[in-house]
């Protein structure tokens, strides 16, 4: 009887902990080229990959792991892509705006900030509007000059119109608030020309 009701509770722990465990869960995964316009050194090409990879890792907090850049192509001299670098020495894609979005394109500067990625990315993936006008968003990535890697929500939005969140879940229904959990692996490669 004893070993019974041990065995129980031993069974009770073990479900207790799995509980607690977030399952693995399915994301999206998108594959990126980078195109480079001008002619960018080897060490300029590098530079870019590290600062990919900061913002690829960012990107997938944003989304609260449920979007990855798993795979990103940094292609020199080269005119065509989903995100174009438009100048290799500066934080502007040109000389009005850190970052554009048209359609499904980003463009950025090549010293892009990484909240600025985002931020194009959020008008690219879910149509978000800019949230930087008065009255502000103080709690969201749309308004990037607060730092903040995140989408603002019902809770938490402070712009006019709908918050980001709600808007993301028209598009993906099945999308859950939750922790980011471990970034996938972002493979990056570099073709100089
Ligand atoms: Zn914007
Ligand atoms: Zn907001």
């Amino acid at each position: 009887m004893r070993i019974t009701i041990a065995l129980a509770v031993l069974f009770a722990q073990e479900s207790a902990r799995k509980a607690e465990t977030p399952r693995p869960r399915a994301y999206v995964e998108v594959k990126l080229k980078v195109a480079v316009r001008p002619d960018a050194t080897a060490e300029q090409l590098e530079k870019l990959k590290d600062r990919f990879e900061r913002a690829a890792k960012r990107w997938w907090e944003c989304t609260e792991g449920h979007m990855a850049f798993t795979e990103i192509r940094i292609v020199d001299r080269t005119e065509e892509g989903d995100v174009i670098v438009t100048n290799l020495d500066s934080t502007h894609c040109d000389r009005k705006a850190y970052g554009r979005t048209v359609g499904e394109r980003v463009y950025l500067g090549g010293r892009f900030p990484i909240v600025t990625f985002c931020h194009e990315m959020g008008h690219r993936w879910f149509g978000l509007p800019d949230e930087y006008d008065d009255p502000k968003c103080g709690n969201c990535v749309m308004e990037p000059w607060k730092g903040v890697f995140e989408f603002c929500d019902g809770g938490n939005h402070t712009a006019r119109g709908a918050d980001c969140w709600s808007r993301i879940l028209k598009k993906h229904p099945d999308w859950k608030r939750s922790r980011p959990g471990e970034c996938p692996p972002v493979k990056i490669s570099v073709e100089d020309k």
